[in-house]
C-alpha cells in the first residue's frame, strides 16, 4: 500500500509500506476510496505541533472494507464503509454514550502517531464494529468524509453552545469546520447565526448556508447586530487567542463560549474575572462522533442539512505535496481538499 507521510522537515511524500492486516479479532482493514486532509492535519504540517517522527497522517477516510477479523459483527467484506476519526474501545460508558473522546482506556486519532494515518490506499483499524459504519448509498463520498469529523465537530460543537430556539450564535472561522458549524447552528434552530471569516469567498458561502456574514472587529460587529447585548453564544472554529478574545468579549452574559478550534501547544490566559461575573459557559469538543451520527445521518440523508461546496479541490493521492500546500493557502475558494487513491 501507499500512504502520505508529512517529515519532521515538514516535507510530504507518499511511500510504499507493508500492506495492513486485521489489527486483532475485532479489526478489519479499508481499502480507502476517499480521504481528505483537516485543518487539524494542518497543525502538523505547519508545525504549530511537534514532529519527533515521520508521521503517518490522516483521520477523515471512506472506503470498502477488504478484510474483517474473526469476531466483527457488523460489517462485512465489500461494505462501503466510514471510519470515525476518534477510535475507542467502543464498550465503556463514554464510547456507549457516542462521545468516543470520552473513552475510558483513552482515545485514539488516526493519523496522529499511534493509528495508522487514513491519508493511504488502505488502512487497519481497530475494533472495527465500533469505529466503522456501513453507508447507504444516498450518502456520498464527500458528505460521508464530513461525517468522519469536521460536520460531527461543527454539529456538536452547536448543540453544546446551547443556543435557546431563535436565539443569536456568531461562528468565527468559516473554515470546514466553521461551515459545518454554521449549517449545524441553522439546522438546530438559532433563529440568527452571524458569521465572521477574514476571507471574503467563505463569508459569501456562509451567507448561502443561511447565516448573517458579519465583517471587521468582532465585537463591535456582534454588538450592531444584537442591540448592544451580544450574543447567545459564540462557536469559536479557530481557537486562535485574538479568536477567542472576540469569543469572549461577544458572548452576552448569561452566555456560552464553545471552542471547537485546535489551539497551539501555550496557554491561553482565559479572562476568569469577568466570566465568572457574566456567568459565561466555556465548553469545547472535538467530534462526540457516533452521537452526531445518530442524528446527522438522517438529516444528510434527507437533506435537511446540507454537505455540498465544503470539499473544493481533489487530488490523487500521489500529489498529496501539492494538496497540502493548496490547503495551507487557506484560500478563499478552497475549504477542503480531498485526495484520491
Ligand atoms: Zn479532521
Ligand atoms: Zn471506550
Amino acid at each position: 500500500m501507499r500512504q502520505v507521510m508529512i517529515n519532521t522537515d515538514r516535507t510530504v511524500v507518499v511511500v510504499e509500506a507493508a500492506d495492513p492486516v486485521p489489527p486483532g479479532p475485532g479489526g478489519a482493514v479499508v481499502t480507502v476510496d476517499a480521504t481528505s486532509i483537516c485543518g487539524s492535519d494542518l497543525h502538523f504540517y505547519d508545525g504549530d505541533l511537534p514532529l519527533i517522527a515521520p508521521l503517518s497522517i490522516g483521520h477523515e477516510f471512506v472506503g470498502t472494507v477488504a478484510a474483517i477479523g474473526a469476531e466483527v459483527r457488523t460489517i462485512k467484506v465489500g461494505d462501503r464503509v466510514m471510519c470515525s476519526c476518534l477510535a475507542g474501545c467502543g464498550q465503556c460508558d463514554g464510547c456507549l454514550a457516542g462521545d468516543p473522546a470520552t473513552c475510558a482506556s483513552g482515545v485514539e486519532v488516526f493519523g496522529s502517531g499511534v493509528l495508522q494515518g487514513g491519508q493511504a490506499t488502505s488502512v487497519a483499524v481497530p475494533g472495527a464494529d465500533f469505529q466503522l459504519r456501513a453507508l447507504p448509498d444516498s450518502i456520498d463520498d464527500d458528505a460521508a468524509l464530513l461525517l468522519t469529523d469536521n460536520l460531527c465537530t461543527g454539529w456538536t460543537g452547536a448543540k453544546r453552545a446551547n443556543v435557546p430556539p431563535g436565539g443569536t450564535v456568531v461562528v468565527l472561522g468559516l473554515g470546514a469546520v466553521g461551515m459545518c458549524a454554521v449549517r449545524s447552528a441553522v439546522a438546530q434552530g438559532a433563529g440568527q447565526v452571524l458569521a465572521a471569516d477574514p476571507v471574503a469567498g467563505r463569508r459569501a458561502m456562509a451567507a448561502a448556508s443561511g447565516a448573517t456574514p458579519i465583517e471587521g472587529p468582532t465585537i463591535p460587529a456582534v454588538m450592531d447586530a444584537t442591540g448592544g447585548r451580544g450574543a447567545h453564544a459564540v462557536i469559536d472554529a479557530v481557537a486562535l487567542d485574538t479568536t477567542l478574545d472576540d469569543a469572549f468579549g461577544a458572548v452576552r452574559a448569561g452566555g456560552t463560549v464553545s471552542v471547537i478550534g485546535v489551539h497551539d501547544l501555550n496557554p491561553y490566559p482565559v479572562p476568569m474575572l469577568t466570566a465568572l461575573f457574566r456567568s459565561i459557559t466555556l465548553t469545547m469538543n472535538t467530534a462526540a462522533v457516533h452521537q452526531s451520527w445518530k442524528e446527522l445521518i438522517p438529516l444528510v440523508e434527507s437533506g435537511a442539512i446540507r454537505t455540498d461546496g465544503i470539499v473544493t479541490h481533489r487530488f490523487p493521492l500521489d500529489a498529496a505535496a501539492a494538496a497540502y500546500a493548496l490547503a495551507a493557502e487557506r484560500r478563499g475558494d478552497c475549504l477542503k481538499v480531498a485526495l484520491q487513491p
